[in-house]
């Protein structure tokens, strides 16, 4: 997809402050943090949202989850807690069309969003 952003900082293409990779996956972190940690988990290959990624290869989904959760660790938030999200559409705020899993964490986190 040549045209989207996320695929263009996997092909190197678009800068990114990467933290973790895996064979089939990417982290890096959001541009625009909403705390103090908050990096994007990402499937290298392009898939629109993570309903598209579960119905054609659930073992890179749960690739995507794995790694989510070694950054989770490796930032040290994994004991106190944090917050996966991935928004799937226009209602939800998805504004970049590659799945993308946040991983958020650093402060009390309240909710619902
Ligand atoms: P969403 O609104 O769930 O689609 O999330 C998209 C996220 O991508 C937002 O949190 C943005 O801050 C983040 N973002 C947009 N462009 C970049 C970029 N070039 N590098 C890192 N994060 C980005
Ligand atoms: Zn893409």
């Amino acid at each position: 997809m040549p045209d989207c952003l996320f695929c263009r900082i996997v092909a190197g293409e678009v800068p990114a402050d990467r933290v973790a990779e895996t064979d089939g996956a990417l982290a890096f972190r959001d541009i625009n943090p909403q705390a103090p940690t908050h990096v994007l988990v990402i499937p290298k290959a392009h898939f629109d949202n993570a309903a598209h990624l579960s119905h054609s290869d659930a073992e890179l989904l749960a690739e995507v989850f794995r790694l989510a959760a070694q950054v989770a660790a490796e930032e040290g938030v994994a004991d106190a807690g944090y917050r996966l999200v991935t928004n799937t559409g226009a209602a939800a705020g998805q504004t970049v069309g590659h799945l993308h899993v946040h991983v958020i964490g650093g402060r009390q986190l309240s909710w619902p969003p």
